[in-house]
């Protein structure tokens, strides 16, 4: 994250961000929002100024992620206030709209909601701007990665085959917009049963690890599937904000992307 160039002015790169760190997954429900929350947090303990845009514009998750009920102000109808909780910036088209109502767009639409929620919000100085992507390759995708100077993505996935086969265009979909790849993340690797103290592996085993080995982009972390990490979401405290060995996992996280 330290030896980027700083992102130049003019297009999409708003004013104040250092570094603009983008979060990615082949497949839906591989818990990008999951990472993209708890990684903020994470940042945010490690000292750092953090700002986390949802651009999963379709199912934002980050409000209830966040436990964020209220709307962001907008005094002079143009710049929009942003939400902060956790110590994290956060800016949702779901903090806009009731929370069961679709948002049915089609892509020119998409790129305003995005071109807004970067350039109009006041995102104040931030160390590190966190876009939590919609799963795939699509417009929001090539739209971030072509006008804003990303630095960087991580990609999201389960061990699961389908998951890995969606993961890996994501990969490609990167390379072909020339933005670096910082690594993979393997997400619900295993579960522990907290009864019997035996591993099982749902998802199957190890292929994010063996795909990252594969094309030689690094492993950054291998998360368990955590009943805690699904009930933080769910209430809107982040996992990374509490004491557990799965903070841990995300300090460490951090910390890799900081260095
Ligand atoms: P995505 O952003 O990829 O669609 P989410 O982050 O919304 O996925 O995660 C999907 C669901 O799985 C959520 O209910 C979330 O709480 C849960 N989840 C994600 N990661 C984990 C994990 N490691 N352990 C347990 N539940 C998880």
């Amino acid at each position: 994250m330290g030896g980027h160039p700083k992102p130049q002015e003019g297009a999409m790169n708003p004013k104040g961000v250092k570094t603009i760190l983008a979060i990615g997954s082949g497949k839906g429900g591989v818990g990008k929002s999951t990472v993209s929350s708890n990684l903020a947090v994470a940042l945010v303990r490690a000292g750092k100024k953090v700002g986390l845009l949802d651009a999963d514009i379709h199912g934002p998750s980050q409000p209830r992620m966040f436990g964020l009920t209220g709307k962001p102000a907008s005094p002079d109808g143009k710049t929009i206030i942003p939400l902060k909780a956790h110590g994290v910036t956060v800016m949702s088209i779901g903090s806009m709209l009731a929370e069961d109502k679709a948002v049915v767009w089609r892509g020119p639409m998409l790129m305003g909601a995005l071109q807004q929620m970067l350039m109009q919000v006041e995102w104040g100085d931030l160390d590190v701007l966190i876009v939590d992507l919609p799963p795939g390759t699509g417009d929001v995708q090539l739209s971030l990665c072509q006008k804003s100077d990303v630095a960087g993505a991580i990609v999201v996935s389960t061990p699961q085959d389908v998951a890995l086969l969606d993961a890996r265009k994501a990969l490609d979909a990167f390379a072909t917009l020339k933005t670096p790849v910082l690594g993979l993340i393997e997400n619900m690797a295993v579960f522990t049963c907290p009864h019997c103290g035996k591993d099982s592996h749902i998802f199957g085993h190890g292929g994010v690890a063996d795909e990252a080995q594969k094309l030689g982009i690094p492993l950054l972390a291998q998360l368990p599937i955590d009943l805690d990490t699904r009930l933080g979401g769910d209430s809107g405290v982040p996992i990374a904000t509490s004491g557990s060995a799965m903070a841990q996992s995300y300090a460490t996280l951090a910390d890799r992307l900081i260095q």
